[in-house]
Formats: C-alpha cells, structure tokens, sequence
C-alpha cells in the first residue's frame, strides 16, 4: 500500500507505472458485521453509538469484475448512511447484500458476512475491467454512488429508474472508506485538481443528491427567484441546497438549530434564517397529534422575511417532525421535495392544504450520472464549494460517524484514508488561488 501511496502523491507517476503496480492481496477496510446485527436491540435510536459497531479490518481485496475499477482510495467522508448502516435502521443492510448477490454470479461477490461501507471517494485508479474505455490506470477521480446494472429498459432515460439501482457503499458492498474500493466505472468523475483529496471526497453523494433534488428537473426544478425552504440548510444536504439557492439566483430560506449554524449560513450568503430552536416550533402536541397553530406560525416568520411571500420549493428531509409544516408553508402550486426521513417515515400533514393549493410531493433520491456529472462540474468551476468540517483518520471513523448520528457537525465530516496528512493531492494551485476565499469560508463550515 506504500508504493500504491507513494505513487500517487509523486503526483507526476506515469500511467503504466499504475498499471503494474502489484496490488495487495488484502486491505484495511471499515466494515460492520453480520453477527452484531441485533447487538443494539431494545436501544433507543439516539443511544445507538456507531463507534460500537464500525471496525478497522484487514479484509480480501474483492475481485475485478467487468465494468468495474479498482480505486486507490485517498480520502473519503461520512453521509448519513454510513450512520444507518452502523446502527442497522431502519433494517439491517446485509439484507441489501443479500438480495443483490442473487442477481448474478458477479454481484454474489457483495453478499459477505462483512460490509465495507462508504459511498465517497477521493482517489486514483489502480486497474479497470474488462469493457471499460473511459478510464485508465493514473486517473485521479471522485466517485458518485450510483450502482445500476441497467440490463432493462426501465433505467434508460433516467438511471435512478432502474429496477436494479443501487447505492454503493450502503446497498452494495466495497465501499469507499477502504484502501482500495470497488466501483463500476459508470461511477468516476474527474477529480476536481484545485481540492485537496480530503475537500474532493466530500461533496459526492450530498452534492448530487441536492442537485437532483433541488435543481434538476427531475427534482424542484428550481428558477431565479423561487422561494426556497431549507431544512437543516448547514448540515450534509443543506450546505449544498443553500449553495445552489444562491447561486442560481433563488432566495433561501435556512432553518438551523443554533446561532453557529445560522452565522455559517450567513457566510454562504444566506440572509433568511430561521434558528428553529430559539422559536422553539412544536409541530407536535405529541406522538400522534399535530398542532396547525404552530404551522401557522411558522408560516408566518417565513412571510416576516420574506415580506409576504410564502415558498415555492421546500427542500424537505426530517420527515415525519416537519412534514405537515413543510406542505402547510409551500405556495399554491409550490413543491415540496422529499429524500429523507430523519425523524420518522410516516409522515402526516393536512391533505387539504394540498389539494385545495394544487401543491406537488416529489420524491427525490440520490441522482443519475449525468446529474452527478453536473453537480461534479459546479464544484471543478469553483461555483459550489465543498463544505468540509472536521476531518478523522480512517481508525476514527467510529468516532466521526458518531460526531453526524449526535448532530454535532456542520456539513461534511472527512475521512483520510491513503492520505497521509490533510492538504494534500492539489495538482492546479493557479486555480485553487482563485478560489482560495471561497475554499477558506466554506472550509470553516
Ligand atoms: P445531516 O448532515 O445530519 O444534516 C441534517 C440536518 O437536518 C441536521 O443537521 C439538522 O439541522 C436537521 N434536522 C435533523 N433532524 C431534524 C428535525 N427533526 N427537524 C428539523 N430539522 C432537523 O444529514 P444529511 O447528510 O443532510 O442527511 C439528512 C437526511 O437525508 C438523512 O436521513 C440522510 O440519510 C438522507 N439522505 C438521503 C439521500 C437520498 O439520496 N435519498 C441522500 C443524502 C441524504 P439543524 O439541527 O441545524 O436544524
């Protein structure tokens, strides 16, 4: 793994040298295991503590399969998922591996009684598979989480459509916080070359799936000069919807949980804020009963800044806490545009607010390669910015996990995995000059 390291920190290592570079037989790799699926039984969700159960092994390299690329993985970053995952909710994901290793005699491969988890990645690629022309040995590359096997006409138009989508790294196994991951090559992006490895691994799966969600039109579709709503518009996903309200021209409306979170949204260049825990909103009287005055005092705080105007596009993913809300505060003929449901999946809210207003529900997830592709072109143009916090060696992953499960982050938490050291892997100093303040302000996030 030193050669492999040290190759690609030379920076300048020809291609062939990659080629030929002998590749470990095994590799450290955070995974969970089969055995501890129900060691968290009878826990509160909040007291499951992902440190207990993601570990550091030494596990086989997978084997090569058609389509497929080994990466040299140098950083990678927690999402959410790595979360679910660590604390097997809402189900367990070896039930993921499962099902896809009944696919075909190739993705058997997935189907361990280990998960190697991660859907990020920063790093070079080692070797590629049979068919793959795109990419070779040497490239430096980020990798979107979109696994497809599109072997029928379902997925065609838009990939997230296939009957066999996948998110890598959560549904399928060799994810990215490992030494050497194993993706499809319908995965790879360029690297952005003014990031370092640790701030080009950290948008992937959040920045997409705000693209999709908020912009694409297979999402909120959203114009200058929509009224956007932003739930949790400092975290994972939210960094990056406020990022995109702003800079194509809408008008985001950020609800945070404290006064830190509201000054990062401000740095972004947000101006209507909202800090959900100083207005102490109870959307809820109690587990099975909502209160509308709250939703209309919501809405009214929304019209205070907004100078009467209500929303066009929420971008919605606590759920089942802010869902009847989110549909009550959304403009007749607005959207609300869902990918989550952090505080529960059964949502509820008052259907006449909808249909009276002509408003939309849009599910919404992850993203197609062309859209990761675009949200992967915005941040190599300097016009998105990674949004990276706190950056953890691959032994602390337990730790950084842990860090998202208790909402102590701010945007993205950061894995080093090959890298050595933060800062490193930048190959066009010239261009991450020109963007060294926007880099250092969203950095601070
Ligand atoms: P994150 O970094 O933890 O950010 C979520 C933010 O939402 C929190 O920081 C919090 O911000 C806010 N929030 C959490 N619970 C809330 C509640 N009950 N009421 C109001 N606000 C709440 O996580 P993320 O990476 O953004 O992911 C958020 C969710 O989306 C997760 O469930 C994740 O699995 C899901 N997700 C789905 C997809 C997809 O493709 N479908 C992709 C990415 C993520 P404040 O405390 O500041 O309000």
């Amino acid at each position: 793994m030193d050669q492999i390291r040290d190759a690609i920190q030379a920076g300048d290592t020809p291609a062939e040298d990659f080629a030929n570079m002998p590749l470990p037989e095994s590799m450290k790799a955070i995974t969970i295991h089969k055995d501890e699926e129900t060691i968290f039984e009878g826990v509160d969700s909040k007291d499951k503590d992902p440190r207990k159960t993601l570990h550091l092994d030494d596990v086989p390299l997978p084997e090569l399969g058609p389509g497929e690329a080994y990466v040299a993985v140098m950083a990678s970053a927690i999402n959410y998922n790595t979360v679910w995952s660590s604390i097997f909710e809402p189900v367990s994901t070896f039930g993921f591996l499962k099902r896809y290793g009944k696919v075909s005699d190739l993705t058997a491969r997935h189907d361990l009684p280990y998960h190697i988890l991660g859907s990020d990645l920063s790093g070079v690629v080692l070797r590629t598979g049979a068919g793959v022309h795109a990419w070779k040995p040497g490239d430096e590359v980020v990798a979107h989480c979109l696994s497809v096997e599109l072997e029928d006409p379902a997925g065609h138009n838009d990939t997230m459509m296939d009957s066999e989508q996948r998110i890598w790294g959560f549904e399928t196994n060799f994810g990215g916080l490992a030494q050497i991951a194993l993706v499809k090559s319908n995965q790879l992006l360029p690297k952005p070359a003014h990031l370092t490895w640790e701030e080009a691994a950290s948008p992937g799966l959040v920045n997409s799936t705000a693209y999709r969600q908020l912009v694409s039109g297979n999402g909120g579709g959203m114009k200058q000069g929509d009224v956007v709503l932003i739930w949790g518009a400092s975290g994972g996903l939210g960094s990056y919807a406020t990022q995109y309200a702003l800079n194509g021209g809408a008008i985001p409306v950020c609800v945070v949980s404290s006064e830190d979170k509201a000054d990062i949204c401000r740095s972004m260049g947000a101006e209507l804020i909202i800090n959900r825990r100083e207005e102490d909103y109870r959307f809820w009287k109690d587990e099975t009963t909502q209160d509308p005055k709250e939703w209309l005092r919501f809405g009214k705080r929304i019209r205070e800044l907004t100078g009467g105007e209500d929303i066009d596009i929420v971008f919605e993913h606590p759920g089942r806490e802010t869902f009847g809300a989110s549909v009550f505060v959304t403009r007749r003929g607005g959207k609300i545009v869902t990918c989550a449901s952090t505080s529960g999946f059964v949502h509820e809210y008052d259907n006449r607010y909808l249909w009276m207003n002509l408003k939309r529900i849009i599910g919404s997830h992850f993203a197609n390669y062309r859209e990761s592709f675009e949200a992967n072109r915005l941040i190599d143009k300097g016009m998105i910015h990674p949004t990276l916090s706190q950056v953890f060696p691959l032994e602390e992953t337990g730790e950084a996990a842990f860090h998202v499960h208790r909402n102590l982050h701010q945007g993205k938490v950061g894995v080093l995995v090959l890298a050595e050291a933060e800062g490193l892997g930048v190959r066009d100093t010239d261009k991450r000059d020109k963007y060294i303040n926007e880099i250092n302000r969203f950095r601070g996030i």
